[in-house]
């Protein structure tokens, strides 16, 4: 077996190489593929000492090692990573969707957006019933009309022209080795195919996903993409041109115009067209256990650096550092955060989401209040929202008025969003990247671009549904998040890069998938890492919780009775239920580096 895959892996190398450039040094060998679980797998945490990376499946993160090892960059590493992702977690991310990506350059930190539009002929009326009221969210998600001009290539060829060491085309490899020769089909690929209702109506999807018999492949059999292979071998070649223009773009569009039910407007142009931007992250200063850090993350269309920093503001305004830990359950639980913390938690969360809805939107389009987003990080603002918090719960918050000057949107209703992948790297010149990357859904749109007679492809996000489907609210006033031609969804990916504030030095690169709950997700790891003291993968195993200013959720099985209890005394209307995160995170060690991934997905961390 290990002789087949290295013959594969070698006749491969030197089929890329005929069409591409190898680097010198660089020759991907496929590592053995042991067969991942689903579920809670524990983890042990990962110490390295010069370099690390850490991604939600051990082939990605092994290919980003192999470009760490062969001298890539952070940047160069991501590329490899995101690519495999795309071949063997496709149902969270890849080249038809969309991400963000922050960079520190041993200097600055730098926010790279590189996430979907709405095409040029979408308008606020995209998810309107004839009637006038929004559609069923499925009904939305599934076919052509949800899927948003993809980023996530042009952004990181972007961040290449500026920090790649290694060709362009040479990350590639590791991609196009693994869809040619064959990839081992995970245990968590495997449950989400079977759990999915709406991936076997896509033809293309069906016969790759699928066996004959119509039942999902079986975890560990070989899955090759030839389809897949052809496409990352252009953009290999071509650049982000390879998937934008040409017989690529033209495949796209036909599957988003020629939907038999629900088809959607995107055009050659407007893939042709689609811009990645550079922004300026959202960083602010952040006191724990006496220490002074300053956390930095994606500013809008970005919900997530935003909430993340409110909710952690306002706790500071609170006494939750003074609380101690509670004991949780069986192991893994171990400490758990004590009822009272988790009160104090939900509330800051609920005040935060109540803000997210009022005004968090695409920059380019959307107003911040005062003039400026960091208003909704203002200190005096954060003391003013925490007086709010009090012994019972509030149980729905009211945004509030940061800054002087009103801007009148109306809030946002919840939506569902999930799928969604996190890679963290830092490479042997102290450079580092935090970055989410998602076609949002699992499995995005269910629409998978494939090629007549080759067997694969990859699949459309279904971005757009992170639009608010109502554009006003009942009395007309519009919604900050309502769909508008060009315009970016609002996000809750949250990439963060921690830096000690008096020396600059990182401290730590984290973020997870899960729609508005990684919002929590990343706070949770945050608080745990910086106010606990927890290594990243302590701080990653804790329980799950939060609010996204409805009820207080708590992950199910991992609290005592007794915490929901006294939650519910308070007034909290109290849900256990599953929040399968997907933490990544890596921390800067006196002697290197160590890196946590996620026990409730198949990730891992490797490093030298
Ligand atoms: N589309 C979501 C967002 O950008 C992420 C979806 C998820 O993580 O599941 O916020």
């Amino acid at each position: 077996m290990k002789t087949r895959t290295n013959i594969v892996a070698l006749a491969t190398a030197l089929l890329v190489a005929g069409c591409a450039t190898q680097a010198p040094g660089f020759n991907y060998t496929v590592p053995a593929q042991p067969e991942g679980a689903s579920g809670y797998t524990e983890k042990p945490g990962w110490a390295t000492r010069k370099f690390a990376v850490a991604a939600a499946n051990p082939l990605a993160t092994d290919a980003g090692y192999q470009i760490l090892k062969a001298g890539g960059s952070a940047i160069d590493a991501a590329i490899a990573v995101q690519m495999v992702l795309a071949l063997v977690e496709p149902q969270s991310s890849g080249i038809g969707g969309g991400a963000f990506l922050l960079h520190y350059n041993g200097k600055d930190v730098e926010a790279f957006d590189g996430r979907e539009t709405a095409p040029a002929a979408a308008d606020e009326k995209l998810f309107l019933l004839p009637d006038g009221k929004p559609m069923a969210f499925y009904d939305g998600v599934v076919g052509g009309r949800s899927v948003g001009v993809p980023g996530a290539v042009r952004m990181l060829e972007m961040a290449h022209r500026q920090y790649g060491k290694l060709p362009w085309s040479t990350l590639f490899q590791p991609a196009i080795t693994l869809a040619e020769g064959g990839f081992k089909v995970s245990a968590r690929l495997n449950t989400l195919v079977t759990a999915d209702a709406h991936l076997k109506k896509d033809p293309v999807a069906a016969a790759y996903f699928f066996k004959s018999d119509g039942a999902p492949r079986d975890v560990g059999v070989s899955l090759r993409n030839p389809a897949f292979a052809e496409v990352l071998r252009k953009i290999a070649a071509e650049g982000s041109r390879g998937l934008h223009e040409g017989e690529v773009a033209q495949a796209i569009v036909a599957k988003v115009q020629g939907h038999p039910t629900n088809p959607g407007k995107m055009t050659l142009a407007d893939l042709a067209n689609y811009q990645p931007k550079k922004r300026v992250p959202i960083c602010h200063d952040y006191k724990a256990s006496g220490h002074d850090y300053r956390i930095c993350g994606m500013p809008p269309p970005s919900s997530g650096a935003i909430a993340v920093g409110q909710i952690l503001g306002i706790l500071n305004n609170t006494n939750a550092a003074t609380l101690p830990l509670a004991d949780g359950v069986a192991s893994p639980a171990g400490k758990v955060p004590s009822a009272e913390w988790l009160h104090l938690y939900t509330e800051a969360a609920r005040l935060a989401f109540a803000d997210r809805a009022q005004y968090l939107g695409d920059p380019d389009f959307v107003q911040p209040p005062s003039g400026n987003w960091m208003s909704l990080l203002d200190p005096g603002y954060l003391a003013q929202r925490a007086r709010m918090i009090g012994a019972q719960s509030m149980r729905l918050a009211r945004p509030g008025t940061p800054g002087a000057t009103q801007v009148s949107y109306a809030p946002m209703p919840d939506q569902p969003e999930y799928g969604t992948s996190h890679i963290s790297i830092v490479d042997d010149a102290g450079n580092a990247i935090a970055m989410t990357t998602t076609i949002e859904d699992q499995f995005g749109a269910r629409q998978m671009v494939g090629k007549a007679g080759v067997s694969g492809g990859f699949l459309l996000n279904n971005e757009l549904t992170d639009f608010s489907f109502a554009p006003t609210d009942a009395e007309g006033k519009p919604v900050a998040n309502r769909v508008q031609p060009g315009k970016r969804p609002r996000s809750s990916m949250a990439p963060t890069l921690v830096f000690d504030k008096g020396s600059g030095q990182l401290v730590m690169s984290g973020g997870s998938p899960g729609g508005a709950l990684i919002i929590h997700y990343t706070a949770k790891t945050l608080y745990g890492t910086l106010n606990w003291g927890m290594n990243a993968q302590q701080a990653i195993n804790l329980p799950n919780f939060g609010s996204n200013n409805g009820p207080t959720l708590l992950e199910e099985r991992r609290f005592p009775s007794a915490t929901a209890e006294a939650l519910r005394a308070r007034g909290h209307e109290v849900r256990e239920q599953n929040m399968t995160s997907g933490l990544q995170a890596i921390q800067k060690t006196p002697s290197g580096y160590f890196g946590g991934a996620d026990p409730r997905r198949e990730g891992v961390v490797l490093g030298d």
